[in-house]
């Protein structure tokens, strides 16, 4: 059985002031399973937060560093990310995928310390506009599946399709195409982890708000939504939640 997923990303936003008040006036739901990744100095003290609360909320960060410990400044390890209650961790983000960078042998060595240590790794991928008029897309896709997932035969994972051109833009997938592209999505990961691709979650992200919310909750290969933009208000991010 496939869990259904809905996932925030708040990126690089939020003040600590803003994180408490958006707990105050967030509801959650039991009915799917709802993680919020803040900004890696916000973890903690939302995880108090949720603790507060009540609510049925789990806890990600938006990135891991591949190494267990040691001198590299600035960075986040797996343990770090466990220690303040995470058990989700966003890799290979296309954020981080254009800034910092990262790349495929990256990503599977992020993805290999997330399930080397119990988290559940949530694997972006997703082609860019360019890449989709160039019709690559599903070449795009494999080759980032099969990186990411290159010596792993665990299916403990989540896989967000978004789109490039789809994020922060406005311009979300339609259902029809998000469904088509999730239904190949899961046809090569039978190829890499078998029988097991059946239990992934494949969620879709770029642009979802509560508006086409419910177009794709109600594809068979749509698994939840991994949330930008409409996460940041609690009461639209609710409003997604209710949908799914
Ligand atoms: P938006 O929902 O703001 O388009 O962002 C999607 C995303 O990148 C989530 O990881």
């Amino acid at each position: 059985d496939r869990r259904i997923y809905v996932i925030a990303n708040w990126k690089m936003n939020k003040s600590l002031t803003e994180t408490a008040e958006f707990f105050q006036e967030f509801k959650s739901s039991n009915d799917v399973s709802v993680v919020v990744c803040p900004p890696t100095q916000l973890l903690y003290p939302t995880q108090l937060f949720i603790k507060q609360s009540g609510k049925p909320v789990d806890l990600g960060g938006q990135n891991v560093h591949w190494a267990d410990k040691g001198a590299y400044t600035g960075e986040t390890s797996i343990s770090m990310l466990k220690d303040v209650g995470c058990e989700y961790v966003i890799i290979g983000h296309s954020e981080r995928r254009q800034y910092a960078h990262e790349d495929d042998v990256l990503v599977n060595k992020k993805v290999k310390q997330a399930i080397k240590a119990g988290l559940i790794p949530i694997i972006c991928i997703g082609e860019t506009l360019e890449e989709k008029n160039s019709m690559r897309t599903e070449q795009v896709l494999s080759t980032q599946l099969f990186g990411a997932l290159k010596e792993i035969d665990s299916g403990d994972f989540i896989i967000a399709y978004e789109p490039v051109w789809a994020i922060g833009t406005g311009q979300s997938a339609t259902a029809d195409l998000a469904q088509q592209t999730h239904s190949y999505i899961r046809s090569v990961l039978k190829q890499i982890v078998g029988e097991k691709a059946e239990n992934i979650s494949i969620l879709y992200g770029g642009s979802a708000n509560e508006s086409n919310a419910a177009e794709y909750s109600s594809m068979t290969d749509i698994d939840g939504v991994l949330v930008g933009g409409a996460s940041l208000k609690a009461q639209s991010f609710d409003g997604i939640i209710k949908v799914f």
